[in-house]
This record gives structure tokens, C-alpha cells and sequence, in this order.
């Protein structure tokens, strides 16, 4: 029997709902509405694509968002001064700096600079070291919407062997910490696997969970899934002018027993735990208890 097909794009859509109703309560008990501050460095056209579509989906919940926008030519000293000034700022609640900048921009020094209570992509040391020990903050946006999308789909993972392909910093390793957590959407036992890992398909097809995350178009072939897993697909690749993923889509929703679509999986959940955060910094940062999720 084909797969059960994951539909991020719906599920996204009745999380921004609930998202909406909370930032409308919060805004009306406060009368202070949540702000994204996005900084954008350069002109590369698919990040002032993820901008806007970040700012668009800031207004269809209400949070306000602003756009700090610096040339190609900036310098991280530059940068590091917009940075201060958001920080201070008591008007703005989150900051989002758009990945990748420029080669002569120190990135770790840019994302070490943004104030921990503002860091709604939960990348500063901190956020992440919380994240290790078991008592998150914020959660990094990309692998909380893969919970998310396991947890509307009622898909467990307790004692489940989860597999993830990528180890990257904003994907991998934090979906692993995540997976790992005690508790429900998490106690999964987790295998990471990278480019220097052996064998791989021997790994996958050992995955209750296979999460592929490694950005090479339809890398996860049907040999390398065990029948009735369930394949979340996180990768965004451009071929012949068409979105892929990583994995075969068409050949391993035969098997799996549930799928991510590329586009319209994991994708659009990214954005809304983006959203989530949000408004969970300016709670946060007012010294409120923040919502549990969406
Ligand atoms: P990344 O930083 O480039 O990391 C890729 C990871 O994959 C690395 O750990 C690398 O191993 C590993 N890898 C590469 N080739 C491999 C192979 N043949 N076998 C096993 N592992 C391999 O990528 P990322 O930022 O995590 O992004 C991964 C993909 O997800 C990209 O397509 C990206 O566009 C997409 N993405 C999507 C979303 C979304 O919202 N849907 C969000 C973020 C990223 P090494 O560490 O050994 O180099």
C-alpha cells in the first residue's frame, strides 16, 4: 500500500491558525505585538526569496516584521553594530540573520552576537547548550516542525530507531538532541550518519524514522528504506528548474509507510515554528509563560 502522504502544507496552515489566535490574545492583553527583525546581507535571490516569504508569513499571524537589509560589501564589524542595536532595542523580540552571508562575514561571530531571548532560530551557544541538557528554550525551527509534523500525524517515536542523514547545525544535530529528549517526540534511539559514514544503506534500512537532511537530490533510493518506515525528507534541491528532495520520492512512498512531499513537507513547518518562536520571545523577554506548541 502507498505511503500516507505528509501534508506539511495543511498542517502548517492550522498551526499559523492557532498561531494567530494566540498572537491576537497576547497583543490584546500586552498591547505589544510580536517583532521579527530579519536582516539580509547581500543580493543573493533565493535568501531575499526565504525573507520575504518569512515577513508575509509574520503578517499572516499578526507579528509584525521589519527588514534590515546591507550590501554584499559589508563587513562583519558592520554587521556586528545592526546587531547591537536590535539587541538593544526593546521594540524587536526576534532577530533572524539569513544564512548563508557573504564569505568575508564571520558567521559564528554574527550568530554568537544575537541576545539569546532574541535568537529565534536557536543557534547561540546557549540555546543550543540548553537544548543538549534536556531543557530547551527555543526550538531550532527546522527539526521542531519535523516533530511537529510526527506529532499531527500520530506518528510516535518512543523506542523507534531514528536514522538522520546530515549532521549540519541547523538541521542534523539538533533534530538528533531533539529525537533524543525523554518524553513524547522524543526517546527515539538515534543514528546520525554523515559523508565519511560507511555503508549507509546497511543504516537506513534499519530506520523505524529516516530522516534525510544532506542536500543531494533523490539520494535516499527505495533499496535504502525498510518497508513500512516512516521518511521525512528535508532537502531543497533545484533540478532542471524543479524542486527535489532528498529522496525518491516516487519510488519510496511505495514502501514507507508515510512520506514528506518536496515542496510542501517539511518546508512550510520550518516558517511556522519560525513564527512560533516569535511570539514566544516576546513573551519571554516580558517575563510571561510561553504557550506550548502550536
Ligand atoms: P549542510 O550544512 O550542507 O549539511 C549536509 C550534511 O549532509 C553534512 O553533515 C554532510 O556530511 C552530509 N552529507 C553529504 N553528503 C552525504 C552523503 N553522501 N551521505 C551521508 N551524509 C552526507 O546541509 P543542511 O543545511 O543541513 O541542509 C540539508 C538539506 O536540507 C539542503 O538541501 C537544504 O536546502 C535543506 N534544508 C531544508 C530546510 C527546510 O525547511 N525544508 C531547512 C534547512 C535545510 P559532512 O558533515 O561529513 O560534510
Amino acid at each position: 500500500m502507498p505511503a500516507q502522504i505528509i501534508d506539511g502544507k495543511r498542517i502548517a496552515q492550522q498551526c499559523r491558525q492557532r498561531i494567530a489566535e494566540r498572537v491576537a490574545r497576547w497583543t490584546a492583553e500586552t498591547s505589544v505585538r510580536p517583532h521579527l527583525a530579519a536582516v539580509l546581507v547581500g543580493d543573493d535571490p533565493a535568501s531575499a526569496v526565504y525573507v520575504r516569504n518569512k515577513r508575509r508569513a509574520c503578517e499572516q499571524v499578526g507579528i509584525r516584521s521589519s527588514l534590515h537589509s546591507l550590501d554584499a560589501a559589508t563587513t562583519t564589524e558592520r554587521l556586528l553594530e545592526l546587531i547591537d542595536r536590535l539587541n538593544a532595542d526593546a521594540d524587536v523580540h526576534g532577530i533572524l540573520v539569513q544564512l548563508p552571508l557573504p564569505s568575508q562575514i564571520d558567521t559564528q561571530r554574527v550568530l554568537d552576537a544575537v541576545h539569546p531571548l532574541k535568537d529565534v532560530d536557536a543557534f547561540h551557544p546557549e540555546n543550543v547548550g540548553l537544548l543538549a541538557q534536556g531543557r530547551p528554550r527555543y526550538l531550532p525551527c527546522t527539526p521542531h516542525g519535523i516533530l511537529q509534523l510526527l506529532r499531527h500525524c500520530e506518528l510516535p517515536t518512543a523506542g523507534r530507531h531514528a536514522v538522520i542523514l546530515g549532521r549540519s547545525d541547523i538541521v542534523g544535530k539538533p533534530a538528533a538532541l531533539l529525537l533524543l529528549q525523554k518524553g513524547e517526540f522524543g526517546d527515539a534511539t538515534v543514528t546520525v550518519c554523515h559523508s565519511r559514514t560507511r555503508d549507509v544503506a546497511t543504516i537506513t534500512r534499519q530506520a523505524d524514522l529516516l530522516i534525510a537532511a544532506i542536500g543531494r537530490p533523490r539520494f535516499v533510493t527505495v533499496e535504502m528504506v525498510r518497508p513500512g518506515a516512516v521518511v521525512i525528507d528535508v532537502g531543497i534541491n533545484r533540478v532542471d528548474g524543479q524542486l527535489v528532495g532528498d529522496v525518491d520520492f516516487e519510488a519510496v512512498r511505495e514502501v514507507a509507510s508515510a512520506i514528506t512531499p518536496v515542496p510542501g513537507g517539511v518546508g512550510p513547518m520550518t516558517v511556522t515554528m519560525l513564527l512560533h518562536n516569535t511570539l514566544q520571545a516576546a513573551q519571554t523577554l516580558a517575563g510571561q509563560r510561553t504557550a506550548g506548541p502550536p
